[in-house]
């Protein structure tokens, strides 16, 4: 979508630190972040958010799931670590591309603010 700023990450047209990417992922720290390692992981695809998924997207929502813990990993989160998927308005999504934050390296509170 030309004019979403995280598809325009995904292709490289706005600068980021990315730190892995395959063909169907892009996982970028986060530039304003709210733990020690925080970084999103995006579908390459642009969703616009959990609410705008389908069946034909299970075979991505599963991989990306399947995915967190190799990048935990990479990430050195070996106590743990926070995964967050905000949707509409209640949730507070500000940037309408399907995005789950991958938070550690500090003990998480509950429940969320
Ligand atoms: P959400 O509120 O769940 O939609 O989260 C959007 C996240 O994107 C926030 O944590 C922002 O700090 C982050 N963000 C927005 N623009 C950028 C950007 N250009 N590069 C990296 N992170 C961004």
């Amino acid at each position: 979508m030309s004019d979403c700023i995280f598809c325009k990450i995904a292709q490289k047209e706005l600068p980021s630190e990315i730190v892995y990417e395959d063909d169907r992922i892009c996982v970028f720290r986060d530039n304003a972040p709210q733990a020690p390692v925080h970084v999103l992981i995006i579908p390459k695809k642009h969703i616009a958010s959990l609410d705008d998924t389908s069946e034909e997207d299970a075979g991505l929502l599963s991989y990306i799931l399947l995915k967190v813990k190799d990048i935990a990993a990479d990430q050195g989160l070996a106590d743990g670590y926070r995964l967050v998927v905000n949707c509409g308005e209640d949730g507070q999504q500000t940037v309408k591309h399907l995005h789950f934050h991958l938070l550690g390296k500090r003990k998480m509170t509950w429940p969320p603010g």
